[in-house]
């Protein structure tokens, strides 16, 4: 599991294995204590992260805002968890 993160540094939006302690911010240098920086969403595996991170980075920017509202934490929660469920829904691939 990943936690997506954002470095208190800069801003930039991030993420960290759960094992991970620390991490160093690859924008600005700064060392992220992992415990004890906000978690944004909970993720499965790096690839999720990236896309997420991605996605967040795009949406503020277009929005022109600097963080999401408690709402919107709370929206992409619960459709990362029901989009998880439709994936783990679908058969294999061959
Ligand atoms: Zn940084």
């Amino acid at each position: 599991m990943y936690h997506v993160l954002r470095c208190p540094g800069c801003a930039i939006f991030t993420y960290a294995d759960r094992f991970e302690r620390w991490k160093l911010c690859h924008v600005c240098g700064e060392v992220i204590n992992v415990k004890a920086v906000p978690h944004y969403l909970d993720v499965r595996d790096y690839r999720d992260a990236e896309e997420v991170v991605n996605q967040l980075e795009d949406y503020l920017y277009i929005s022109g805002r600097q963080d999401l509202s408690q709402n919107e934490l709370l929206t992409l929660r619960s459709e990362y968890s029901s989009w998880l469920r439709l994936q783990n829904a679908e058969p294999p691939a061959p």
